[in-house]
């Protein structure tokens, strides 16, 4: 009765964040790669930084001023 908001099944837990995990290898994962570690990967165009290589790619799919500087 703590008002919890996290009343979804996951049964891993984040120590650090509260964030839950349905499987173990995706909270270490999470551990080693998100919570608490700096972000490593940064945009050259934008500067923005990120935890993994992988949302890096992402992020520079998803905003195309990587690719060109077309129509402002
Ligand atoms: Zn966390
Ligand atoms: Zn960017």
């Amino acid at each position: 009765m703590d008002g919890c908001l996290f009343t979804d099944t996951s049964p891993f837990k984040c120590f650090r964040c509260g964030r839950g995990y349905s499987v173990q290898y995706t909270l270490e994962r999470h551990l080693r790669y998100e919570c608490g570690v700096a972000k490593q990967f940064s945009c050259e165009v934008c500067l923005r930084k990120f935890s993994r290589r992988d949302i890096l790619r992402n992020h520079e799919k998803k905003f195309s001023h990587h690719s060109s500087h077309s129509t402002v």
